[in-house]
């Protein structure tokens, strides 16, 4: 007799589409208490290549996989685009079916950040360098989101892409601070033929802007290049990164562009004894900003 194959074997169309806390709760706890492994991919919308990739590999290593779909506004500053950030629900919804994950959880705001609201978790100083500099408050926001979606959905593993470094610097010292038992789970960042790191933000771009922002991947790529051959001091490669950025008209100003201890994520005036660094940049072409980062190896 064939064995009974109950889950995951379910057939097509059974995603769930889940809008309120406490049912995403009650539904992950059963899926836990049934001894199966959560995969969670944490998202805003507007879902590209790149967030495909994280769902992919959370369907790869975990029984049943979930997607969130939440525009954040905790963190937003006051002059940041969250009434624009690109809404698709439901070309979203096609792509994450298409996906065959298990659950999407798209929760109003009112429901996560009810009247009263008034608890937020900061991840100290590596909230406070690079990004955090041009965005007060945005880390803040960022790990207080997450701390809720981990609480509700307790995920065995949770997925994060490496396009945002320092995101994935923040979260993973939240979750050791706070005992969190999710394993943090870092994805490569997925690159338009041309290099462009995959963004909902690109959405923002127009065709000359577009072509013209392919100069960050260029960039980090010389530094990456300059570091491995050696020879080159940090200081002069930083120096090139920013005048070879600042060559392209369209960028109207670099928020930063350097490179870092990956861990600290401290500014470097040379690696010493360190294995890998960061090179990160942050830039703005009009109204949009992009950021961008590569890792190096230096062993
Ligand atoms: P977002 O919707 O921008 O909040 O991103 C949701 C998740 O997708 C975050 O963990 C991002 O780091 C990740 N992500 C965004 N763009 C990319 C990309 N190009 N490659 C890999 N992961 C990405």
């Amino acid at each position: 007799m064939p064995a009974v194959i109950e889950y995951p074997d379910k057939g097509e169309d059974t995603m769930e589409l889940i809008r309120i806390p406490r049912i995403m709760q009650d539904t992950c706890r059963k899926h836990l208490q049934k001894g199966r492994s959560i995969g969670f991919v944490p998202t805003m919308g507007a879902l590209h290549d790149g967030h495909l990739s994280l769902i992919r590999r959370a369907k790869s290593e975990n029984d049943i996989v979930v997607a969130s779909i939440f525009v954040n506004p905790l963190q937003f500053g006051p002059s940041e685009d969250f009434a624009s950030y690109p809404r698709v629900i439901d070309e979203d919804t096609i792509k994450l079916r298409e996906l065959g994950i298990d659950v999407i959880f798209i929760p109003d705001n009112s429901l996560m950040y009810p009247p009263g609201f008034s608890t937020y978790i900061d991840a100290g100083p590596v909230s406070e360098k690079l990004c955090g500099q041009f965005r007060p408050g945005h880390f803040r926001g960022v790990a207080t989101v997450v701390a809720k979606l981990l609480n509700l959905i307790s995920p065995t593993r949770a997925y994060f892409g490496r396009k945002d470094f320092q995101q994935t610097v923040v979260i993973r010292r939240m979750t050791r601070d706070l005992d969190i038992n999710t394993e943090i789970v870092v994805c490569p960042t997925i690159r338009e033929e041309d290099g462009l790191a995959m963004s909902s933000r690109n959405r923002y771009l127009s065709a000359g802007e577009r072509a013209a922002a392919t100069v960050l991947f260029r960039a980090m790529s010389t530094v990456s290049d300059g570091l491995q051959a050696g020879g080159t001091s940090i200081s002069e490669l930083k120096k090139n990164l920013i005048s070879e950025i600042s060559k392209e008209g369209l960028i109207t100003s670099i928020d930063y562009a350097s490179i870092y201890n990956p861990e600290t994520l401290e500014e470097i005036k040379e690696s010493g004894q360190l294995k890998e660094v960061l090179v990160a940049v942050a830039v703005r072409m009009g109204k949009t900003r992009l950021i961008d980062n590569l890792i190096v190896n230096l062993t």
